[in-house]
């Protein structure tokens, strides 16, 4: 529901929505008053510009390996405060990635499995279409994300543990050369 309102407000009304949603600032961080070090890479503390980089360019190639390769490197804003992290509307997510506009990390997601989350959402965006992407099950979009990021928590809450071993199940008979194809006709 939230998807379908987001979708709609920013077909529609690309001003309303920059006052109305926060996450549609990742457009232009300049004006939340972040630093754009790079065209790709944001953050509101330039001191840890080096550790910024350094979990993008490993959840990059990480994902390039277990998924494929990314078209055009989203824009990830790294927050490291929780002023940032309140200005996108993050809540308590540890990321949010916003069709293929960018990419939020909160400030507890500077860890590689969390960026490189967000970056398989990236990925399903580009290969899938956003539009479409988000009218797919929740258990690939969700369970792709953390089971593939390898994210080394045993037991995630639900119902992302569920979609986790769905997905897994699904991956099994699928495998990697046929994801997106087979993901296209969900
Ligand atoms: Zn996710």
């Amino acid at each position: 529901m939230l998807k379908r309102l987001l979708l709609v407000v920013m077909l529609c009304t690309p001003l309303a929505a920059w006052a109305l949603l926060k996450p549609v600032r990742v457009v232009a961080p300049e004006w939340a008053g972040l630093s754009c070090v790079t065209d790709t890479l944001c953050t509101d503390d330039v001191s840890r510009t080096l550790e910024a980089a350094a979990l993008y360019d490993e959840a990059l190639t990480f994902v390039d390996v277990a998924l494929g390769a990314i078209d055009n490197k989203p824009r990830v804003i790294f927050c490291g405060s929780d002023a940032c992290s309140e200005s996108f509307g993050l809540g308590r997510r540890a990321g949010m990635t916003i069709g293929t506009f960018g990419i939020v990390i909160n400030t507890r997601g500077w860890k590689p499995f969390y960026v490189r989350h967000e970056l398989i959402h990236h990925l399903q965006n580009e290969r899938l279409g956003m539009f479409v992407a988000w009218t797919k099950p929740e258990w690939l979009v969700e369970g792709m994300a953390y089971a593939l990021s390898e994210d080394p928590r045993q037991k995630l809450s639900e119902p992302f543990q569920q979609y986790r071993s769905e997905f897994e199940n699904w991956y099994a008979t699928v495998g990697k050369e046929r994801i997106w194809s087979e993901a296209g006709k969900l």
